[in-house]
């Protein structure tokens, strides 16, 4: 996982061991049968989660596999996340043997990657990851990608690139900032005005790669929730055996997430007894600010990711770090849908969205008066 700034991981173990495993598919099939669920991903992550024997993918899918006979109804899926360095032939025969669906992190362009992500003698790996994404394609036939967004980097550039690579598709994220660490100006749209770049690229290219960043906004707005992406689903086991809500929240500071809770000890469905995962798996889009609980927006943007609403001074009790960037890049969106695709909106009623109205609208509401202030305030002092 990302550490962010909180140094947990030092003390667990490096790998998760068979014991665990058979706890954490006991506890799975706990879940699904209490919770009556149609589909269950495995995600695994790190650190880098290819310097595990392969052995481990063998035992927990073989194992997780058995499990899904005894529930026929239910999707069981299984994804990894790496950096790409490890990857080989025979990483891609283990892909496929079970089912495992890789995504490759990329830090955009060449530039950018070998500026963050080098070897232990210090060469960047941009080259090994390219080659990687070579074979993911020869070999398995597709190749995602995860690229957290670099705002200093040209959106054509970084388009280019992928395009390059031959990906699939690019999940662009944007960076775990809270209020406490935001470097940019909140009165500006840096965010916004990259990603419109980036997005006009996208539409105006006839063979574009997926960007599920975008699909989920188009589905947002026309009404649809399929390929949208809720982060507040996303359970974390540790290697040792600690769950946690999702490792984004580790921005807000050293231990943050810590929940005391261990797999050998509670269910996955206890972490909502800690106030943070409550917050995260039941609340993270209904208890909001003032602010967003008024938002014309509100419903599409939902007060934007958890991490980026963090202030110390006041918890959660906060509009986004790029509110500014979500109402001018919705309205951008919205808008050039209109253009692009006018029967989409024939039988609706449906303005063009001014994002200065929305904008201006929001700077006249008073930040502090929801219900729910006191709720969010707590988280101030949390972890601490
Ligand atoms: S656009 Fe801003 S005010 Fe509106 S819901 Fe999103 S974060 Fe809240």
């Amino acid at each position: 996982m990302y550490n962010l700034g909180d140094t947990t991981y030092k003390q667990q173990p490096k790998f998760m061991s068979y014991e665990l495993v058979d706890e954490i598919l006991d506890k799975t099939k706990q879940y699904i049968l209490r919770y009556k669920k149609k589909e269950f991903s495995f995600i695994f992550h790190g650190g880098e989660p290819l310097l595990i024997d392969k052995k481990f993918y063998s035992y927990f899918i073989k194992k997780a596999n058995k499990l899904n006979q005894q529930l026929s109804d239910v999707i069981f899926k299984y994804d990894i996340q790496t950096n790409g360095v490890l990857i080989d032939k025979s990483s891609c025969s283990l892909f496929r043997e079970l089912n495992i669906y890789p995504s490759v992190s990329v830090d955009g362009t060449k530039k950018a990657h070998d500026m963050y992500r080098k070897d232990h003698k210090g060469k960047g790996s941009y080259d090994r990851v390219f080659k990687s994404v070579q074979i993911l394609k020869e070999h398995i036939g597709y190749a995602d990608t995860v690229c957290v967004i670099n705002v200093e980097e040209d959106p054509q550039y970084i388009y280019n690139s992928f395009k390059d690579m031959n990906v699939n598709s690019v999940n662009f994220l944007i960076p775990d900032f809270t209020h406490d660490t935001f470097p940019f100006d909140k009165t500006k749209t840096i965010m916004a005005d990259w990603l419109i770049q980036l997005f006009d690229l996208w539409i105006e290219d006839s063979e574009r790669y997926q960007i599920p960043m975008f699909a989920g906004l188009i589905n947002r707005l026309l009404g649809t929730t399929e390929h949208t992406n809720n982060e507040s689903t996303v359970l974390v086991i540790e290697t040792n055996g600690e769950i946690e809500a999702i490792d984004s929240l580790k921005a807000c500071g050293h231990g943050f997430t810590k929940t005391g809770m261990n797999i050998n000890t509670h269910n996955f469905s206890d972490i909502k007894k800690s106030p943070l995962g409550k917050l995260y798996f039941e609340d993270s889009t209904t208890k909001l600010n003032s602010k967003c609980l008024s938002c014309p927006i509100m419903e599409i943007c939902q007060g934007g990711r958890l991490v980026h609403r963090f202030k110390k001074e006041n918890g959660f009790d906060n509009v986004s770090v790029y509110c500014k960037d979500l109402i001018k890049f919705t309205a951008y969106i919205q808008n050039k849908l209109m253009i692009l695709f006018p029967d989409l909106f024939d039988n609706e009623k449906v303005d063009q969205m001014k994002s200065e109205e929305i904008w201006s609208f929001l700077d006249r509401q008073e930040l502090g008066s929801s219900r729910y202030k006191s709720d969010l305030e707590y988280f101030a002092t949390y972890g601490k």
